[in-house]
């Protein structure tokens, strides 16, 4: 189900406003990706896969990778981060990416999508970021999905300065939460 939003936020702060919102990324399983009609990710890294301050994930993100891949959804990590950070995470990981991507602009959204051939559509953002990966993501005719932030306290002061202003956004534009849950019947193939 998506996010209900009053009609005055989705005049004045649709950048901003996410399609989706989830609690961490692995609540994307494949049913649910499915279900939301998804088959391409373009995966923010920083506070929506592991906290700021390391460059190593956890194993419950890489069994949930594992399982997107085994379900055929493609994931490229597309981050702010400068490439020689971000390239040496995604290649350690064996994970496409796209670094610099000057997010909240929609061009390095679209520069995935056209090299890797996805379908515009069925291309979703998935990142903790709502003047960062939401608005690239809306701006680029993707789907949208907001993970709550991965320990925030972690990130540089002008990241930080922002959650007030997200949570503001939240508190006025929300009408009613939808939740992303994964369909009762067993769908995988
Ligand atoms: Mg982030």
């Amino acid at each position: 189900m998506k996010n209900q939003y009053s009609l005055l936020a989705q005049i004045f702060l649709w950048p901003f406003l996410p399609q989706y919102k989830v609690n961490v990324v692995n609540e994307l399983t494949p049913a649910v990706l499915r279900e939301i009609e998804v088959r391409h990710i373009l995966l923010d890294v920083d506070c929506t896969l592991k906290r700021y301050d390391t460059d190593l994930l956890e194993d419950w993100v890489l069994e949930w990778l594992e399982t997107l891949e085994t379900a055929g959804v493609d994931v490229c990590l597309l981050s702010n981060g400068k490439k020689s950070r971000i390239g040496k995470i995604a290649e350690h990981y064996n994970l496409e990416y796209e670094a610099m991507a000057m997010k909240p602009l929609p061009f390095g959204c679209w520069r995935v999508i056209k090299r890797s051939g996805w379908d515009r559509k069925a291309t979703a953002i998935v990142g903790d970021q709502l003047m960062a990966d939401i608005a690239a993501g809306n701006f680029a005719g993707i789907k949208t999905v907001h993970v709550t932030p991965i320990h925030p306290e972690t990130e540089p002061i002008f990241t930080r300065i922002k959650r007030p202003l997200e949570r503001l956004v939240f508190r006025f534009a929300m009408v009613r939460r939808g939740t992303l849950d994964a369909p009762k019947k067993e769908t995988m193939e």
